[in-house]
């Protein structure tokens, strides 16, 4: 066990800490959103004081938000648990007794042991907006569950997933536009909360420069509020949109041909053998490799200079070949997609989408970008310069979240590529580690070496992939799935990120199997993480013939009191950001600039006043106490003493760790290298981060740049290089198709076969959304929607004093039209329908958004009582949820079959299908939200949190 750093810490504390009340400015990175920029950390003393940027931090270069700066708030909030918890109530009921962690760790491992020696897969272990998944990912894995995947399910899977199958890398962590150079800005559904400092911080650039910025959003706050031109479009058709742009960048040649035959499938010859095992797959060589027409010879070839993208090539056995750009240019040019055609149904005019698609062309091929650096291709060509198409597009969750989600990003994808917009200047550029070929992410693994899951082993492997085909499903022998959320199995073939969604329902239906323990860390999902909040609540109260909980035991981790608390038989108290050690490492999510890699780590700046531990090294400590295999030497002690140790001095393969700089006995080497004792304290020495540049000639065109694919090799991100050839027409898809038209081993089950040959199409289509053809549009003419506000990130937000002074309470926003329509004022209660329940909300007119659309800020409604809010707090009286409409299933299609509220493709939650209909209130309660819930005690001790106005971090210091 090596554990040197802890000293040297300490060392460093001590250095400067200083007595009494000395003033310090400590570096550690923020944990008020998913950005993670790097923050100053002013302490007085035992007291944080004030919160402020760190000016060299790669990610915010010194750029403070407010949720960053109320920092402060959260760290000081009444909402903290203190002390382990074991439930002396009924479950939901809120009592709990404090416990020390001796006996709270022997509870979870006599639990988890139990399990592990029954079957592995009894544990499900979920985690929410965590940021340490290669720990809990590995743990996981040790443990031998398949049943482990963090919140990706329900948040933007379809935008991830669509990137990394067909560019190797996606919005968001995978790149970013290039702010500096691009000249033209298109921004897709994205909410504000979200990518927050760099995206803002980013348009502020291109606002100086003038650069004209495009917002496609049914709402228009945020970033869609600063866009010059806003395209109010309606939810679920974006998909429709694009292909629409695509149609007319078609059918104006605005297509980058060489761009797509050096670097694309384009080239790649499809079979056309209709009814055939093999129609639609790509034409292979002996060994595999796809074939090509080579335009000089009309010979098919694996390799040439001149690859045709058009012709046709009989073959002997029958059929022939065509190069996809045939079929992509079929499709795109289909007058379905045309503007007059999508208008209708996007609610933008044709004249509109014309005017879009002929200025992206325009500034991709008539304002072309030049920048001399020589560079070499990983064909060995060399170049004098790199050519940009400075048109470069973002997008997230808006347009993700929907059930042609999947399709949407793809589509997008596929117009990035169309005009040669991708890793170029001006254009979206990624960010080490990526980009990354599907060839190199595993795919998902369900089971032992065995080929089983059997007591007490591990899994063979990582738990999360990429299938490339239905022999990659994780099913067992009778076709059932093996993960207890179904995910990779044939309701979602391409589920990346898990459903975690669906963990509940699965679980308490005992479907595909029961579990003994559920397992989840900073996922309030008895609440604003789950549809169906109040048959949420319901299944993990519920109990069988004999009285017992039908799902046996709930632990849960998390440094609040968040509904969810209420509903575990343990609760495992976390630490908050600025008490902790956190890794934000390449293996997991991460923090890298287009010119640079980087990447972090957290530590704690001040000690706990309360009796909790971080949930990761308790997850070591369990992972010990259990015996896992990486937790425990051969002599069965302990490998690591705590969350830092293993940062330091795990090694996930010869040479690569957690943590990628400052690596080796001297600290000087990055990327590989031995463990250095020292590690931690050269990142605290150094801000709390590493970054390394990027070579000159390697910081564009990475998926093809031997002098980056070289720089990725020496880094480690992976053994040996891995350029990208763009995946425009997506051949794992058709692999799934061939399978529903009855082709294969693996055969989906009857009720899927239409929905997987219908949606699985190798490129883009789009289609409606599923809950819109599951209900009468008379019925729910209505889309409704939820978004994070700027200053808000998930739950956490609504229990921090200032920032809840920003939005204590939320109001159902209505187009002005129907609003005045229906004689509403600003205030008034109405009742919202969906096929799944009612709530009763206040309105507001709002004349910014798409007017067959209303919308609401997410999760600032909370249950009377939660997170040490008062009972009659504003989020608890006034504040609402737009779940309680919201079902895990679709609605009833009557042939008794209800699929999940889910993308057929990856199973992201259909969050922004939902359709509704507004009643006004003509009986009733007619001065409350509704529902209502019973108010949570608070926790025993607990100081209840006063009204938002009232509030300074001295008034609640506690001694
Ligand atoms: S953008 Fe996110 S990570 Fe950065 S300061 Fe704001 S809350 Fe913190």
């Amino acid at each position: 066990m090596n554990a040197p750093s802890e000293h040297t810490l300490s060392e460093h504390k001590a250095t400067n800490r200083g007595s009494g009340a000395e003033r310090r400015v400590e570096k550690t990175t923020c944990y008020m959103c998913a950005c993670r920029c790097g923050i100053d950390v002013h302490l007085e003393g035992d007291q944080v004081r004030y919160i402020g940027g760190n000016r060299d931090h790669p990610v915010n270069k010194g750029v403070l938000c407010a949720k960053g700066s109320a920092g402060i708030m959260q760290h000081y909030s009444p909402a903290r648990l203190r002390k382990p918890l074991k439930r002396v109530g009924k479950r939901g009921e809120n009592r709990f007794e404090e416990i020390e962690w001796e006996e709270a760790l022997d509870m979870a491992t006599a639990w988890l042991a139990r399990a592990r020696a029954t079957s592995p897969k009894r544990l499900a272990f979920f985690t929410g907006r965590d940021q340490s998944q290669s720990l809990t990912s590995f743990w996981a894995q040790q443990f031998g569950t398949p049943n482990y995947a963090a919140h990706g399910g329900f948040c933007s899977v379809n935008m991830a997933t669509a990137g990394i199958y067909t560019i190797g890398g996606a919005f968001w962590e995978f790149g970013q536009p290039d702010w500096d150079r691009t000249k033209l800005f298109l921004l897709f559904g994205v909410a504000e909360d979200h990518d927050s400092n760099p995206i803002k911080a980013g348009i502020s650039k291109l606002k100086q420069r003038g650069v004209r910025v495009v917002s496609v959003n049914p709402i228009r706050t945020g970033y869609s509020a600063v866009a010059d031109d806003w395209f109010g479009i309606r939810p679920g058709t974006d998909g429709l949109l694009v292909l629409s742009l695509i149609h007319e960048l078609m059918r104006n040649g605005r297509v980058d041909l060489d761009y797509l035959m050096r670097y694309s499938n384009a080239a790649w010859l499809v079979i056309d053998r209709p009814g055939a095992a093999d129609d639609g797959l790509f034409l292979r060589d002996d060994d595999g490799k796809p074939l090509m027409l080579d335009r000089d010879s009309g010979k098919p070839v694996t390799a040439t200079k001149h690859p045709s993208l058009k012709g046709r090539l009989e073959l002997p056995e029958g059929g022939s070949a065509r190069p996809s750009f045939e079929l992509i240019a079929e499709t795109a040019l289909d007058p379905a997609y045309a503007p007059e055609a999508v208008a209708g149904e996007t609610g933008i005019g044709a004249d509109r989408i014309r005017a879009l698609a002929a200025e992206i062309g325009r500034v991709a091929f008539e304002e072309e970008i030049r920048i001399d650096q020589p560079w070499t291709d990983m064909d060995g060509e060399q170049h004098d310069g790199f050519t940009g198409r400075p048109v470069a597009f973002h997008a997230m969750r808006g347009i993700s979240a929907h059930s042609n989600g999947f399709q949407t990003c793809r589509a997008l994808h596929l117009l990035q590529v169309l005009i040669g917009a991708v890793d170029c200047p001006g254009g979206f550029r990624f960010e080490p580690p990526y980009p990354k070929p599907v060839d190199v992410h595993p795919k998902p693994t369900g089971a032992g070496v065995s080929g089983r899951i059997l007591p007490n082993q591990p899994l063979a492997g990582p738990h999360l992939g990429f299938p490339r085909g239905p022999e990659d499903l994780l099913l067992d022998d009778d076709g059932k799935a093996i993960r207890i959320d179904k995910a990779f199995s044939w309701d979602a073939p391409l589920s990346a990120h898990g459903m975690m969604h669906m963990v509940i329902a699965n679980a308490f239906n005992r479907d595909p199997y029961p579990v003994d323990v559920l397992f989840l860390y900073m996922a309030n999902m008895a609440w604003n993480s789950s549809m169906n909040t109040a048959g949420t609540m319901e299944m993990l109260t519920a109990t069988d013939d004999d009285g017992n909980y039908i799902i046996p035991k709930i632990i849960y981790s998390d440094a609040y009191a968040s509904e969810m608390v209420a509903y575990a038989d343990l609760v495992l108290p976390d630490t908050t950001y600025l008490e902790r050690h956190d890794c934000i490492s390449l293996l997991d999510r991460p923090i890298a600039e287009p010119d640079m890699v980087a990447d972090a780590i957290r530590w704690p700046v001040i000690e706990p006043d309360r009796d909790v531990r971080g949930f990761q090294t308790v997850l070591i400590d369990l992972g010990a106490r259990l015996g896992l295999p990486g937790f425990v030497g051969e002599d069965g002690a302990p490998t690591y003493d705590d969350y830092a140790d293993y940062m330091v001095n795990h090694l996930r393969k010869p040479g690569i760790g957690p943590l990628a700089g400052f690596r080796g006995v001297d600290g000087k080497s990055a990327g590989r290298g031995d463990i250095n004792p020292d590690q931690l304290d050269r990142y605290i020495a150094n801000g709390s981060f590493w970054s390394q540049e990027i070579p000159e000639e390697a910081r564009f065109f990475k998926f093809a740049n031997r002098a980056y694919q070289d720089f990725a090799v020496e880094m480690g991100f992976f053994d040996k290089p891995a350029p990208v050839t763009f995946q425009l027409y997506l051949e794992p898809l058709q692999k799934f198709r061939l399978a529903a038209q009855g082709h294969g081993d693996r055969q989906p089950p009857e009720h899927l076969r239409q929905r997987i040959a219908d949606t699985f199409t190798p490129l883009p289509r789009w289609y409606p959304p599923f809950e819109g053809q599951g209900i009468e549009d008379a019925d729910f003419p209505l889309h409704a929607l939820t978004q994070r506000p700027m200053a808000m990130y998930h739950s956490w937000g609504s229990q921090n004093a200032w920032l809840r002074q920003i939005h204590t309470a939320n109001a159902m926003h209505i187009p002005a039209g129907l609003f005045d329509e229906m004689e509403l004022r600003d205030g008034d209660l109405v009742d919202v329908v969906s096929h799944h329940g009612r709530i009763r909300v206040p309105v507001k007119r709002m004349a910014a958004v798409n007017d067959r659309t209303i919308w609401t800020w997410n999760a600032i409604g909370k249950r009377s009582g939660a997170w040490n809010l008062s009972p009659d707090a504003p989020e608890a009286e006034k504040g609402f949820l737009l779940n309680h409409l919201i079902h895990e299933l679709l609605p009833d299609r009557g042939d008794g079959e209800r699929h999940a509220n889910s993308d057929p493709i990856t199973g992201q939650a259909a969050w922004f299908d939902l359709r509704v209909r507004l009643e006004k209130v003509r009986d009733g309660d007619t001065a409350r939200t509704m529902p209502r819930f019973a108010a949570q005690p608070p926790l025993d001790g607990a100081p209840p949190q006063p009204a938002a106005s009232a509030w300074h971090p001295d008034r609640t210091r506690r001694t």
